[in-house]
């Protein structure tokens, strides 16, 4: 049986290479790869990734590549001091959907199970950020219902030293 991952493995190194990315394969589960975004060396950026042996660990090991090379794969750290914790994972969520948009492109083949790890980890994303927002705009709702009670007690109190007078 030839080995399935042997090709793509060494796809992913080579894609490493032409982009000019650090790429080191070690014992860690999909969900540890990490990606070093930002000039290291000389190197654009320095991924740490699961050995390839399917096509799980090959997709995540493109999609880190894709982190240090894609246009807004790894935005610059200023973007990332939001006002909000929703402006915040917004930004994230631009560079997830952007490396994961790099892997597709350069990857050799798209498989099923690869847009299913794709869909899995960008949900992950996708639902902690609808999470902030909803609780953003409760903390917004709040902080008017706070406002509204202040300048109520403001008029009743303005009323009240009219009235003395
Ligand atoms: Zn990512």
């Amino acid at each position: 049986m030839t080995a399935y991952p042997a090709d793509k493995a060494k796809h992913a190194r080579e894609l490493a290479a032409a982009f000019n990315v650090v790429f080191v394969e070690m014992n860690i589960v999909p969900e540890n790869a990490s990606a070093k975004v930002g000039d290291i060396g000389g190197y654009v950026g320095a991924v740490k990734c699961g050995k390839i042996v399917d096509d799980t660990t090959y997709a995540v090991a493109l999609h880190e590549i894709g982190h240090c090379v894609a246009a807004c794969g790894g935005l610059p750290v200023e973007r990332r001091d939001a006002s909000s914790e929703s402006a915040t994972l917004r930004v994230k969520l631009i560079e997830e959907r952007a490396a994961w948009e790099w892997a597709e492109y350069y990857a050799c083949d798209w498989t099923p199970a690869m847009e299913q790890v794709k869909q899995w980890a960008l949900s992950t994303y996708e639902t902690g950020y609808a999470q902030t927002l909803q609780h953003d705009a409760n903390r917004v709702a709040a902080e008017k219902r706070t406002q509204m009670k202040v300048n109520m007690d403001t008029a009743s109190f303005a009323k009240r030293m009219g009235e003395g007078e």
